[in-house]
């Protein structure tokens, strides 16, 4: 329900926000530190009224005319009017000195956009950089969201007051994800606001975030169980990247044994423009990598880096060739035989971890708010296999039905869709995986 949510947000928190006076993306701050510059010459034109011999005698000439009459009378407005003036811009720059500017989940943060790079015909990858004055706590806070695993920011739509979440590409290779830079892959939606708004934004322009917002805690559910498997639509395959990086980048190999999971992605696209790193592209690096999209580069580098571990299977409407029942199946088949039992005991149904019913009435931001929750699991390290279905709202519900909204909360809701099916009358292959609905 990624449109559901989207809308609830706008409504709530930028209402909110284009009320609050000190809201860091109206001209404020910049009017404030302007009126501050000028506060010198304001302090120069006090001085120089009170202490300088010609400016004085204006005060003390005993019978002053109709003109010096005046200033006398206007001496001491012009005065408080300065004086408030410079408090009110010292106020102001202090204000906004001391006030924190970096990312946070409650105000927008100014970025600035780097490049706007098209991949297809409809997408386009957006890389943003953090303001310098903020970078080194904008840096800490990217990190943290890169350990936790999967995360979207808000951007917003000043003009028209909305907000709609992204998800940040995986930071390249040489790349460690905190020097302030962000990339994203985002889809131009016919008659879409923000994501025409987005296309729009070019080298030099302005873009304000929220965020990190994190969401599910995929190692904490996964535990030692290995297998992952991706049912991604068009951009969903983000949040697919977003895992690889967390599961299979910063893990290594556990001396001679590769105990690092398995994540097989099972992609559909409308159009086979937009199967990046598809047939004849698969783990060959071109010379010129400066020239290949930035997107591509960062599929094929996944390829080549984790082998056997990573692979994608493309779906393209154009070419009659959707996902069917028969390759979620086979998927989830393939990646039950091929790996070790996963430890998970279905008796544990009150693990806030690992309990498919305590999932379906949770959220995915739950996890990120309770990191530190108990696994009520008997064994260490216990953990089930997990189905992502991530993509628009139309395909999340052919796999596994929308989430729900209950007391205000968009919650996972059950398990039906073809992925209910094969739960059904699949004779158990279901009965150790958890299926998030993203
Ligand atoms: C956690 C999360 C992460 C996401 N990550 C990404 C990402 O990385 N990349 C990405 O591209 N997207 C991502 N999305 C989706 C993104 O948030 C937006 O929903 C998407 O870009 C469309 O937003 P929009 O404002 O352009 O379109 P909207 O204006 O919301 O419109 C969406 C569609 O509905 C149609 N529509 C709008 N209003 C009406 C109406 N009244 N009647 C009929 N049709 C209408 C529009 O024509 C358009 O086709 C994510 C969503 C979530 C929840």
């Amino acid at each position: 329900m990624r449109g559901v949510r989207n809308c609830i947000r706008c409504l709530s928190d930028i209402s909110a926000q284009a009320l609050h006076p000190h809201q860091p993306s109206r001209p404020l701050s910049s009017k404030a530190l302007h009126t501050f510059s000028l506060q010198p010459s304001q302090e120069r034109l006090f001085s120089t009224t009170s202490t300088s011999p010609q400016h004085s005698s204006n005060y003390t000439t005993p019978e002053p005319g109709p003109r010096s009459k005046t200033r006398r009378r206007r001496n001491p407005f012009v005065l408080s009017i300065g004086a408030a003036t410079v408090i009110t811009a010292a106020w102001y720059a202090l204000g906004s000195g001391s006030k924190d500017e970096s990312l946070n989940d409650t105000r927008f943060t100014a970025f600035d956009v780097i490049s706007n790079e098209p991949v297809s015909p409809t997408a386009f990858v957006l890389t943003i950089r953090s303001r310098d004055i903020e970078l080194a706590k904008n840096s800490a806070k990217l990190k943290a969201a890169w350990e936790h695993g999967l995360w979207s920011v808000e951007f917003k739509q000043p003009q028209l007051q909305i907000a709609r979440h992204y998800t940040p590409l995986p930071p390249l290779e040489g790349e460690d994800g905190t020097e302030g830079h962000l990339r994203f892959l985002v889809r131009k939606m016919q008659g879409g606001e923000m994501s025409n708004y987005l296309s729009r934004m070019q080298v030099g322009h302005q873009v304000w975030l929220r965020g990190p917002h994190h969401g599910f805690d995929i190692p904490k559910r996964l535990g030692d169980a290995r297998e992952v498997v991706f049912l991604a639509g068009g951009t969903g395959i983000v949040p697919a990247l977003q895992i690889v990086h967390k599961l299979l980048d910063t893990s290594s190999v556990d001396g001679l044994a590769d105990t690092r999971p398995s994540i097989r992605i099972l992609w559909a696209n409308r159009r086979s423009v937009d199967c990046v790193a598809r047939d004849g592209l698969q783990g060959k690096r071109r010379a010129d990598d400066e020239m290949q999209s930035v997107f591509l580069r960062q599929i094929l580098e996944m390829k080549r880096k984790h082998g056997n571990q990573f692979s994608i299977d493309y779906f393209v409407d154009d070419e009659k060739k959707f996902i069917g029942i028969r390759d979620v199946d086979a998927a989830l088949r393939k990646a039950a035989a091929t790996k070790t039992p996963s430890t998970f005991q279905p008796s544990n149904k009150s693990c806030r971890w690992h309990s498919a019913e305590l999932l379906a009435v949770s959220m995915d931001e739950d996890d990120g708010q309770a990191p530190d929750a108990a696994c009520a699991c008997a064994q260490e390290r216990a953990g089930r296999k997990i189905v992502c279905v991530s993509g628009p709202d139309g395909f999340i519900e052919a796999f596994a039905r929308p989430k729900r909204w209950a007391g205000g909360r968009e919650l996972q809701g059950p398990v039906q869709g073809v992925l209910g099916t094969i739960k059904r009358q699949g004779k158990g292959t279901m009965d150790d995986w958890l299926v998030l609905k993203m």
